[in-house]
């Protein structure tokens, strides 16, 4: 059975620690700096009990005696795929696309680990039973998993061992009957003071010296020990919704995450000192190719919107029907469509995930393209609309309550403007379009978007390793095979 959300917000309320400003968080349902963004999430976890999405969002897997959310069902087939991205659509709708890690991001990423437990059975530590439970807690209980994979931006030339001190990432320190000890940092954990349990793992490969970091497992938020440190508090800074409609309300948060001699009982580790396993996790499990179908989805939803505004905005200016906007118009429709296409095609070109007894996930050609367009496109879409918006998005009252002000209200009425659209329908436009393309808000979502799933020198080289470059050489080699000089019938003369 889902959640309903108010079940969701009672059970962040639990002595969790989060530190904000240097000061110690007592209840993130109720900060000034969290209280919208939970209330946001707890409205998707509401929408799975709507009659109006029930039967998009969840699905009774057979067998089972209770409805899941969808992320957390294993797709076998392309109907499975298409009804998972319809589910992720909807809820992605629900943040325009700004809430890049609901908790159906991290679900899909455990029914990839359920897809192919077999990589859980290392030689010294066999998780398969730890991820099965696992998978049964977190999918019945409709809990939601915040996850941190990055190692803090040290020395990136130096494996974890030979950083300055050997914790500063997440390794093991001592092993105990019930279970380990672990101590050092992870980077950034998006959302991951909203969720219920923490998953850590790490993405990258590791050499076999650094098998103490090579870890994964999975505790609640409040295991004693953990600390998370958030970076500024963009819904804090908000002034009202009319004013800041996307950062007061959506500011999914992100924060550095600190274990300090961590208990993890056994029960709670997937991997344990198995390089092989902490890889093969994200890489072999169809779990980061999940990851792409649900951030995917939400980026088509985030270029819908974008788009949307980019239109709104040329039509407030009174620019549409010109000939050179309509081209700066139908730019970013091409781009929204190639987002479109590119998820489609890769949902219609699915594989079966080999060794995963008739589990299928999106076609990992195009969902790696899908990658770098993606980190691609979002900068250059921002730059189209503020080329579209001009000093709009700056000729904007400090807040719209100043339209109420009355001294300079009537004043402020009069020269924010649009044709045809009265000062307060110009600035709600115009402020929307500030929050989602300058505002500090915005420009974290730009650098979300180029990062968040790696790194350019890290994804554009696999392209090449796990692509099909040979063909490309070799229609090139044939045309080159094509013809000689020796066949050219004339020369110079001597
Ligand atoms: C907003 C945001 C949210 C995030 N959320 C999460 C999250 O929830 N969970 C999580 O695990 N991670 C998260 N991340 C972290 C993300 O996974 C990393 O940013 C990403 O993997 C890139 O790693 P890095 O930042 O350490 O960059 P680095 O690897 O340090 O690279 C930074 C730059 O340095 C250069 N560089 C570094 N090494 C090399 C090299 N060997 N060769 C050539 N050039 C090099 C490149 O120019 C590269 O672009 C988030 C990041 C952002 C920005």
């Amino acid at each position: 059975m889902t959640r309903a959300g108010q079940e969701y917000i009672e059970s962040l309320r639990d002595g969790r620690e989060i530190w904000l400003d240097g000061e110690l968080v007592k209840d993130v349902t109720t900060h000034p700096a969290f209280r919208n963004t939970v209330r946001s999430i707890a409205g998707l976890y509401d929408m799975t009990h709507d009659p109006a999405f029930r039967d998009v969002l969840t699905v009774q897997p057979e067998g089972a005696d209770a409805r899941i959310h969808r992320a957390y069902a294993i797709p076998r087939s392309h109907e499975d795929l298409v009804a998972r991205r319809k589910a992720f659509k909807t809820w992605s709708e629900a943040s325009y696309g700004f809430l890049g890690r609901s908790p159906d991001y991290m679900a899909s990423g455990i029914a990839g680990f359920a897809a192919l437990p077999g990589v859980f059975a290392g030689a010294e530590f066999d998780g398969t039973a730890n991820l099965d439970a696992y998978y049964r807690r977190m999918s019945q209980g409709d809990l939601y998993q915040s996850f941190t994979l990055a190692n803090p931006q040290a020395d990136r030339t130096k494996a974890a061992s030979e950083q300055e001190r050997d914790d500063l990432y997440i390794r093991v320190v001592k092993e105990l009957d019930g279970g380990i000890v672990v101590r050092g940092a992870k980077m950034i954990g998006t959302a991951a003071i909203f969720g219920n349990e923490i998953i850590v793992g790490t993405i990258e490969p590791l050499p076999a010296k650094d098998a103490d970091y090579a870890l994964s497992f999975s505790v609640p938020l409040d295991t004693p020990g953990l600390k998370f440190i958030s970076r500024t508090s963009y819904e804090a800074a908000a002034r009202t919704v009319f004013d800041n409609p996307l950062s007061s309300r959506f500011d999914e948060n992100d924060s550095m995450l600190i274990c300090e001699d961590v208990f993890v009982p056994w029960e709670n580790v997937l991997v344990y000192r198995d390089v092989e396993a902490s890889f093969k996790q994200w890489w072999v499990t169809p779990a980061y190719w999940n990851f792409v179908h649900q951030a995917a989805t939400r980026f088509w939803t985030k270029l819908e919107f974008l788009v949307g505004l980019g239109i709104l905005i040329a039509k407030a200016n009174g620019t549409y029907e010109l000939p050179p906007v309509q081209i700066q118009i139908g730019r970013l429709m091409g781009w929204l469509n190639m987002a479109k296409s590119m998820l489609l095609a890769a949902e219609a070109s699915y594989e079966a995930v080999p060794g995963g007894d008739g589990a299928v996930q999106i076609n990992k050609e195009i969902a790696s393209a899908h990658r770098f367009m993606a980190a691609d496109v979002y900068p250059k879409v921002l730059q189209e609309i503020k080329t579209l918006a001009g000093g709009g998005l700056i000729q904007l009252p400090a807040s719209g309550l100043d339209l109420r002000h009355p001294v300079i209200g009537d004043l402020v009425a009069k020269y924010v403007r649009s044709p045809g659209a009265g000062p307060e329908k110009r600035i709600k436009l115009f402020k929307l379009a500030w929050d989602a393309l300058g505002s500090e808000f915005a420009g974290r979502h730009e650098q979300y978007e180029r990062f968040y799933h790696g790194a350019p020198h890290i994804y554009l080289p696999s392209m090449v390793r796990d692509g099909s470059p040979d063909l490309c050489e070799r229609l090139a080699q044939s045309c080159l095979d094509g013809y000689e000089l020796a066949d050219e019938p004339a020369g110079f003369a001597a």
